[in-house]
């Protein structure tokens, strides 16, 4: 089943970009295996599918204990001060970066054992309440100040798009971060980098490729409902 729905998430990917004029190859697919149990993330994995999505902290080291060890694991939640220390060597990029203070943290624990962190900047673009994230207008100042912790390397922006019945919907988010992040990219700003874009989940993937992601964070249309 889940193998399947893998294989039909890969072919989307790979029509989105054929419509977009796009390589596949600068899509990344994010499998979010929250809730799920182990057993069931091995079944992607042994397809070939090795960057995993995770909102909590207590779900990665659970998993990262039993899981292969070339998982590359993707912090895409809410991350707290207090849970900082112990997820930093766990991951690869912590796509959930919402404050100049989070960051702080993360660059004092990195320090503290010498670590490189890559991290994103979670921007809420459509301003919901209900979400986390920068403004789209606190995010250069955000990341001047974020670029000068040394541990702490800002790859790229995140997205988290509100929930809509048709996708197209989304399709003026997506646009309005692309346009911000091309525009971040040209700044040159030093120990800041603008090589990722990560936006688009199962019911908006499609969309988000079209209007320019680089990583797809996909949980419900390959693990099912939760
Ligand atoms: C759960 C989650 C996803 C995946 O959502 P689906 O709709 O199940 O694909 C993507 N991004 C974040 C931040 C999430 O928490």
């Amino acid at each position: 089943m889940v193998k399947e729905q893998l294989q039909e998430v890969r072919e989307r990917i790979e029509a989105a970009c054929r419509r977009a004029g796009r390589d596949p190859r600068e899509v990344t697919l994010i499998a979010v295996s929250k809730t799920k149990p182990a057993e069931l993330v091995r079944e992607v994995y042994d397809q070939g599918q090795q960057d995993l999505g995770e909102n909590k902290v207590q779900e990665i080291l659970e998993k990262e204990k039993v899981l292969p060890k070339d998982i590359r694991w993707h912090m895409i939640g809410h991350l707290q001060r207090n849970k900082v220390r112990q997820v930093i060597d766990k991951t690869v990029l912590i796509h959930s970066v919402d404050s100049v203070r989070l960051a702080e943290q993360i660059e004092e624990e990195a320090a503290k054992r010498d670590l490189d962190v890559d991290i994103l900047l979670e921007v809420n673009v459509a301003r919901e309440e209900s979400k986390f994230g920068f403004m789209l207008e606190e995010v250069l100042d955000g990341a001047l100040a974020i670029s000068r912790f040394p541990h702490v390397h800002i790859r790229g922006l995140m997205t988290i798009a509100p929930f809509v019945e048709n996708s197209e919907e989304n399709r003026k988010i997506f646009k309005k971060l692309f346009q911000f992040y091309v525009d971040m990219k040209s700044k040159n700003i030093d120990n800041v980098n603008m090589d990722v874009l990560s936006m688009g989940m199962s019911g908006d993937y499609e969309v988000a490729i079209e209007e320019g992601a680089t990583m797809i964070r996909v949980g419900t249309s390959i693990f099912g409902s939760r």
